[in-house]
């Protein structure tokens, strides 16, 4: 019988040494018993990141690429999955977005690419979804905070179309460009959207109230619905997925796993990591594979915070003892990419990885100087489910 397998995702764990933590990585400094008992009595190894030449790596690359899929063929665009982890349905031959709400002022010069990290927009969403384009049927839908998918449904649209966004404050918003009728779409709907939003009572309200307003939207990632393999498909495992981000639940969707919801899983430091291991360790009984992926590592690494990233890798390593003793069933822990908080960016460093329930090769602890030593070697994240396949048999 095949073990069965449960992957922990930390998206963004991996680090570079950091003077004030002693010249150590916040892995590497965080005070971590319990990912060290797995990797003492597992196999550890690094994992590089999947990217595009030139490129620094994304999420959903390399997401695609941990469960063996090639990101050039098989990524959809941010926007696809985006909306999926929304929940919303994607028809054949909708172009999606992922969007936010943002504010200008009337020079269109940005002034908060996230307007104050606005959380209560279902009155602004409302009065988007009334807008109306000629030919299309538009669909504005809330994800996390600011957040937004936007789904446009026609015939013959395309997603070749640039973003407004600049991803920076104090200068203009960029022109959309590519095809022209898409374009000609994309530029009426972000024109009506800030007629609509420069006369909402609740953007009047927050300008009364010293807030800014939620006055325009930003959108990125255009893409349409691909026809993939499965998961189950593809390695015939029946899998289940516990995640707190829209876009880790768009990439559980899009390959056919199925969702374990979490009461208080949002993707924050505040997500409940208690939970989502119990979660974990009940569903293992009635699934094959299981991926959860834990998402605010990233986020306080791009902001910088080195120390608050050492700290949220404690709380999720104390957390951690429902999956500590489960039978028959592999745990891999590992990263999707590393996040600097350094350069306060993603970076191609490669990930520490373990797995503990196969064999053991006499790694010390969970870190990146430590699993460079470890048995696994450095993997390619493209051929990791493999790797993970070949430890999983004979049991
Ligand atoms: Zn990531």
């Amino acid at each position: 019988m095949s073990k069965k397998i449960i992957l922990i995702v930390i998206d963004g764990l991996g680090d570079e040494p950091i003077p004030q933590l002693k010249n150590k990585t916040p892995l590497e400094a965080a005070k971590t018993p319990n990912f060290d008992f797995l990797a003492k009595n597992g196999v550890c190894g690094l994992v590089l990141p999947w990217h595009e030449k030139g490129k620094l790596p994304t999420s959903e690359d390399t997401h695609l690429a941990i469960f063996g899929y090639d990101p050039k063929k098989s990524n959809p665009g941010r926007g696809v999955l985006e909306v999926l982890g929304i929940g919303e349905k994607i028809k054949k031959g909708d172009v999606c977005f992922r969007g936010n709400f943002a504010t200008v002022d009337e020079n269109s010069v940005i002034i908060d690419r996230r307007a104050e990290r606005i959380e209560d927009t279902e009155d602004l969403i409302e009065s988007l979804n009334r807008i109306k384009i000629k030919g299309v049927k538009l669909i504005v839908r809330k994800a996390f905070g600011h957040r937004i998918g936007v789904i446009f449904r026609g015939k013959n649209l395309s997603t070749k179309v640039s973003s407004n966004d600049p991803k920076k404050v104090g200068v203009k918003v960029l022109k959309i460009k590519g095809q022209k009728r898409m374009v000609k779409i994309l530029e009426e709907f972000l024109e009506k959207a800030r007629a609509v939003l420069e006369n909402h009572p609740k953007n009047k309200k927050r300008i009364k109230e010293g807030k800014l307003p939620a006055n325009y939207i930003l959108v990125r990632g255009a893409g349409k619905l691909k026809k993939i393999e499965s998961f189950k498909e593809k390695y015939g495992l029946k899998a289940g997925f516990i995640a707190g981000g829209t876009l880790y639940k768009g990439i559980g969707k899009y390959l056919g796993m199925e969702e374990i919801k979490v009461k208080g899983a949002n993707g924050t430091i505040k997500t409940n990591l208690k939970g989502k291991f119990l979660a974990a360790k009940k569903a293992i009984k009635n699934f094959d594979f299981i991926f959860l992926h834990i998402k605010a590592c990233d986020n306080l690494a791009e902001d910088g915070k080195f120390l608050e990233k050492k700290e949220f890798i404690e709380k999720i390593d104390q957390n951690l003892k429902p999956i500590l003793n489960l039978k028959n069933v592999l745990i891999v822990i590992t990263g999707d990419h590393s996040t600097c908080s350094l350069r306060k960016s993603h970076c191609n460093l490669p990930n520490p990885i373990l797995i503990y329930g196969a064999k053991k090769d006499g790694c010390k602890k969970f870190s990146e100087r430590e699993c460079k030593k470890g048995k696994l070697g450095i993997l390619k994240q493209i051929d990791l489910m493999k790797k993970i396949f070949t430890l999983t048999k004979g049991f």
